[in-house]
């Protein structure tokens, strides 16, 4: 068990959003200072942090700086180059470590190695090229999710194929962008659960009761707890994220979405190495919020209870959503929270509210 830094110590927070505003927010409350990394002056998290460093993620004079003041660094978006990671690791703890990066920004790699520790996901087959993505079709009967490895979000980069014919597959690398691509089979799921878990400095491990994620467009709509499975179903998805932390040798939360077929199996879509936008019914249904889990895991605190009150259900507001916050204020046992951002365009998360149901059993 390492001791934990003193209140007053500097979390840098690589990233800009609201994710890392909500982080920013947490430690302030446990007395702890941060620092944001982003090359948007004035973003969400600057908005609420003590300081900002406006510079690109692979700025190295902005990341040696970084690395001078604060005591511990952390990310809030998957996409932090893992080299900038490395270069901080050799004079601060970055948390989580460089290799959770490595593992969650190309779907291949991950594929791989949930696969490698015994987790399922769809089947998947790498595609460079049109051939490759003709084969793997044939493979799939004509039906599958071909997806860019990189930087894909919110269902961006991605194509179903329903009933592919012979031939559909020309050009298709091309329209892709002509970056490396997987083609994952068509999972036929009956709903999609994630499971928002942490691990501390000392190995600790704890896991939030799953919840149940509707997306629209490709996009999170809501997120509703408890998800209607069986609890059998739930122990082996905390479970399965408790063998992916172990497995990386994590500190801090990690988002695990799953898909659940019709036997209540799962398959693992993705991991995220942050906390997650399906975990922020936590702020208004627990006493520790995501948030809170992860600056007491990063900093070296014992970790919280993940014990939830009330039954609830989360809603983004995206683009012109914005226009019911009026209305939702309005509303008893609803907790509001709007992201700072000054134009609503679409497709823009500009903030979420937690609908408190009853309360929990
Ligand atoms: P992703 O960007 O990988 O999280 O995908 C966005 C959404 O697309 C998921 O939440 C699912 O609803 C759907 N989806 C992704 N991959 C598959 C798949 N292999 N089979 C069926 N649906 C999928």
């Amino acid at each position: 068990m390492t001791t934990p830094l003193p209140a007053g110590s500097t979390i840098g927070i690589i990233g800009g959003g609201q994710l890392g505003r909500m982080l920013a927010m947490a430690a302030a409350r446990l007395g702890y200072r941060t620092i944001v990394l982003e090359p948007q002056p004035d973003c969400p998290a600057a908005q609420v942090a003590n300081d900002q460093i406006v510079a690109t993620y692979d700025d190295a004079i902005a990341l040696r700086e970084l690395a001078r003041v604060c005591d511990v660094v952390t990310y809030e978006f998957e996409n932090v180059p893992v080299t900038a990671a490395q270069v901080l690791a050799e004079t601060v703890s970055v948390f989580p470590p460089a290799r959770a990066l490595d593992v969650s920004q190309d779907r291949l790699a991950e594929k791989t190695f949930l696969n490698g520790i015994g987790i399922g996901t769809a089947d998947f087959r790498a595609v460079d090229d049109d051939e490759d993505l003709h084969a793997a079709l044939r493979d799939f009967h004509g039906v599958g999710v071909l997806k860019t490895r990189r930087m894909g979000y919110d269902g961006k980069g991605q194509r179903v194929f329903r009933n592919a014919m012979p031939g559909e597959a020309s050009g298709v690398f091309t329209a892709m962008g002509g970056v490396p691509l997987i083609l994952e089979s068509f999972v036929s799921f009956d709903r999609e659960i994630s499971v928002i878990a942490a691990r501390g400095t000392d190995g600790a491990l704890s896991a939030y009761d799953p919840a149940e994620n509707l997306h629209r467009s490709g996009i999170l709509h809501s997120s509703t707890v408890p998800a209607v499975v069986a609890a059998s179903t739930a122990a082996a998805a905390k479970d399965a994220a408790f063998s992916i932390l172990e497995a990386l040798d994590y500190v801090g939360v990690i988002g695990v979405e799953f898909f659940v077929l019709a036997d209540g199996s799962l398959l693992v879509n993705e991991i995220a190495p942050r906390v997650h936008n399906s975990g922020h019914w936590t702020e208004a249904a627990c006493a520790i919020s995501q948030f809170e889990q992860h600056v007491r895991a990063v900093v070296g605190l014992p970790l919280g209870s993940t014990m939830r009150h009330s039954d609830c259900v989360m809603e983004n507001l995206i683009g012109d959503d914005v226009q019911r916050v009026e209305q939702l204020a309005g509303e008893p046992n609803l907790m509001l929270h709007l992201y700072g951002k000054a134009e609503a365009r679409p497709g823009r998360k500009m903030g979420h509210f937690t609908r408190l149901i009853r309360m929990a059993r």
